[in-house]
């Protein structure tokens, strides 16, 4: 256990804020030791790519380096693979690629850990983590007992999980088991521009491969890469909005892109809502929005967790103010 140890390289934003304990743990074993040690409030972190520190953590960080990549099942026609929490989202994609196995190739350069992937239910390109989810395996931090959450048991939903809700920050998740296609493969390619992308490559009849390499060219073009600007992706939800509000826009914005949802709402884009309140591209102070994407929060260089945090809540009065529309975070701000 490491006393007062600065967070800077390990939050994609890259800002400055101090944990007083820090640690790293490798096994579940290792984890427990750590856990009988720490100092509370206890803190899991993985890549720190969906987290904004706005102020130092007065307790212990916990940093998940849990690795190995195992195949533990196969049937006919898919396999699960179990992977441990402290592996890199992305390289878990390329493995499973390499190995043509399908499922999760719409969901490769996102950055972070294994472990974070359940608590937001990451997705991306229609695609999310729930769509090949078997189970994960967590230790309580309370008592370092190990317990398995079934699909069902995590509930998840639009960037979201039980761990962002009622049981936030009372586990670890330190094991995922996904369900993989070996053949006949369900790709998507609907979302986006996936087609296009493909289409550009020349590529008339994808494989995994074909699609994450797609996926991977469009995400270059239009996110920042952390290791040069930072950020932590999209910084809101998309709204889910009522008929009645979204009339409302309509009115005013014949053009308006949205996307009519199963249970009667419309699911509006966050980015375009705040382009259309002139934040697009611009900068305060050491931060800003996104030139390319509006949705994305950047760090021009030396920024406080606490500007980027003012901008948030600038940017967020401001579509409050010309749409009636309360932006949620998906960012975790501390
Ligand atoms: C450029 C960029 C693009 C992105 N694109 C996408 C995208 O397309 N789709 C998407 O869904 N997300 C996206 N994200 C957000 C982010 O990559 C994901 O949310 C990712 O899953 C976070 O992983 P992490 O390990 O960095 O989590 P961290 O930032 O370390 O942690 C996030 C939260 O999860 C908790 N946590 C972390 N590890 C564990 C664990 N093992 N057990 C329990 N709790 C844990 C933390 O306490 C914290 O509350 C993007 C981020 C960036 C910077």
């Amino acid at each position: 256990m490491t006393p007062d140890v600065s967070l800077r390289p390990y939050n994609t934003f890259g800002v400055e804020a101090r944990a007083a304990y820090f640690a790293e743990f490798a096994s579940v074993a290792e984890l427990r030791t750590a856990l009988r040690q720490a100092v509370p409030p206890v803190l899991v972190l993985g890549g720190g790519s969906n987290i904004l520190f706005t102020r130092d953590w007065p307790g212990t960080v916990l940093r998940n380096r849990i690795c190995g990549i195992e195949v533990v099942r196969r049937f006919p026609h898919r396999v699960w693979v179990r992977a441990g929490g402290g592996e890199d989202w992305h390289e878990l994609v390329m493995w499973a690629v390499r190995q043509n196995f399908g499922g999760i190739e719409n969901l490769s350069l996102i950055p972070g850990s294994v472990g974070a992937a359940p608590v937001q239910n990451i997705g991306a390109y229609g695609v999310e983590l729930k769509d090949v989810f078997i189970s994960l395996e967590a230790v309580e931090l309370a008592t370092g007992r190990l317990r398995r959450f079934t699909r069902q048991e995590c509930r998840f939903g639009y960037r979201d999980s039980i761990f962002k809700q009622q049981e936030k920050g009372r586990w670890c998740i330190t094991a995922v088991t996904l369900s993989l296609t070996t053949d006949r493969h369900r790709l998507n390619t609907s979302y986006g521009d996936v087609a296009r992308t493909l289409a550009d490559m020349g590529v008339g009849n994808p494989t995994p491969a074909h699609i994450s390499e797609a996926v991977v060219r469009i995400r270059q073009a239009k996110l920042p890469d952390p290791a040069h600007m930072g950020n932590c992706g999209s910084f809101f939800k998309n709204p889910e909005v009522r008929q009645e509000v979204w009339e409302n826009i309509r009115q005013r914005y014949p053009n308006a892109p949205h996307y009519p949802l199963p249970n009667g709402h419309i699911k509006v884009p966050a980015g375009w809502l705040i382009e259309q309140c002139g934040w697009k591209g611009r900068r305060v102070g050491n931060v800003g929005c996104y030139e390319k994407q509006a949705l994305v929060l950047v760090n021009h260089g030396g920024a406080t967790g606490q500007e980027a945090h003012a901008l948030a809540q600038a940017i967020a009065a401001s579509v409050a103010a010309q749409f009636g529309i309360a932006l949620e975070p998906e960012v975790n701000v501390w």
